[in-house]
């Protein structure tokens, strides 16, 4: 039921019988479109019961290509131990995890069935995971580009996926610069490679759209009145405004949406500066650092839909430090049994803010994505200079030694 591909910017349609980029005109990012009225004749939102426990469930509004599929998707919706009306969706139990093999998943699906043989990605860590990955399980190579300090499990099992790695001294935008140089080479075409970089290709943002359409389903067809999003580039937030867009259109939700939350680190925010400064679109973030290496983007592609959808909603942008973002992380594990990546538990420090200064009350259902497993960042969360942030803050160090009254 894909019918074509819609500029995000001009709304200029390309055929979706072919691998696409960006728009040719303006660079804007594509989405993908469906025959949304002859899906919501044929196919009902009761239908999905037993279904494939997989993002592959919603394959009604995915594109028709045979899946390149680990099992994504469909992760937990967890209530919260410690706030009754707040739901802790934990995408650390996908494939690779983190939620990057959703987008991967379809993404890799569609470079199969386009006939594409070398896939590049620059990658701030675990999206190079999860291509490598998924590109095994297809047979088709990962050519990775990532910043030389990634956490050591991305390295590791990029290796061990077979691709072709390039560690690259700088940050995730100096490894698009790579991908770019390549795409100059005279074999670029003529050797089946393609770009699958973050919104530069249709298909992650499908991938990761089934977010939004297991919020729906999991919280039994109600939308919750905020989702809590950790922002690098975005892929997520776009992926589940369109999924809310679709299912409206299908009938299977109302006009009702949920504020959508950017939580970016404050040694990266630039969401969070255009945000607060009222852009349209964000500036190139200077001397990016956090721990959390999701997070170290510092300019994203489709920042202009972000900031569209946090307006759209009624949303915002909130920033969190290292040492928040480190006692949020030991926290979480201690009261939730979730071990977070740190780019996960960055929500819970928003959400405490947004409760603080009464922007969410108690009674809002809130979910917070927890995009990974602390599992990949063992070493980023033993490292010396980790345990010197937490000293930084010495309530946070407190709080850590005691057991507290859940
Ligand atoms: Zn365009």
């Amino acid at each position: 039921m894909l019918s074509h591909l819609e500029c995000t910017r001009c709304g200029e349609q390309y055929p979706a019988d072919r691998a696409q980029s960006v728009c040719p005109k303006d660079a804007g990012v594509l989405y993908a479109r469906y025959d949304l009225s002859s899906i919501k004749r044929s196919f009902s939102s009761a239908r999905l019961a037993g279904r494939t426990p997989t993002m592959w469930r919603y394959d009604a509004v995915l594109p028709a290509a045979d899946p390149v599929s680990l099992g994504e998707g469909f992760t937990p919706m967890l209530p919260s131990r410690e706030y009754p009306n707040v739901f802790i969706k934990d995408e650390g139990l996908n494939p690779t995890g983190s939620f990057k093999a959703r987008g991967l998943s379809a993404c890799v699906t569609m470079a199969r069935h386009f006939g594409l043989k070398k896939l590049a990605i620059p990658s701030a860590g675990n999206a190079a995971g999860a291509l490598a990955a998924y590109a095994a399980a297809a047979g088709l190579e990962a050519h990775i580009f990532m910043p030389r300090d990634v956490p050591a499990a991305n390295r590791i099992e990029c290796d061990y996926y077979g691709a072709h790695v390039t560690l690259v001294d700088g940050l995730i935008s100096d490894c698009a610069r790579k991908v770019a140089e390549l795409k100059k080479s005279p074999s670029w075409e003529k050797d089946g490679w393609f770009d699958v970089s973050t919104t530069k290709e249709p298909y992650r943002v499908e991938g990761k759209k089934t977010m939004g359409y297991e919020v729906a389903e999991q919280l039994g067809w109600r939308m919750p009145q905020g989702i809590i999003y950790p922002t690098g580039g975005g892929v997520g937030l776009l992926g589940m405004w369109k999924a809310f867009e679709e299912m409206q259109a299908l009938g299977w939700i109302g006009p009702e949406r949920p504020k959508m939350i950017s939580v970016q680190a404050a040694g990266c925010a630039p969401v969070v500066k255009a945000w607060e400064e009222g852009k349209t679109s964000t500036e190139m973030w200077t001397n990016a650092a956090t721990l959390a290496s999701g997070l170290r983007v510092p300019k994203p592609y489709g920042d202009y839909l972000i900031l569209e959808i946090l307006k759209k909603s009624h949303g915002t942008a909130v920033s969190a430090t290292d040492s928040e973002i480190l006692e949020a992380t030991r926290h979480w594990s201690k009261v939730e049994g979730i071990f977070a990546a740190p780019e996960g538990a960055a929500c819970l420090v928003a959400y405490r803010k947004l409760r603080a200064n009464g922007f969410f009350k108690p009674d809002d259902t809130v979910v917070l994505f927890n995009t990974g497993s602390g599992l990949k960042y063992l070493d980023v969360l033993d490292s010396s200079a980790t345990r010197q942030a937490a000293q930084a803050k010495p309530a946070a160090r407190q709080i850590g030694g005691i057991i507290g009254p859940y």
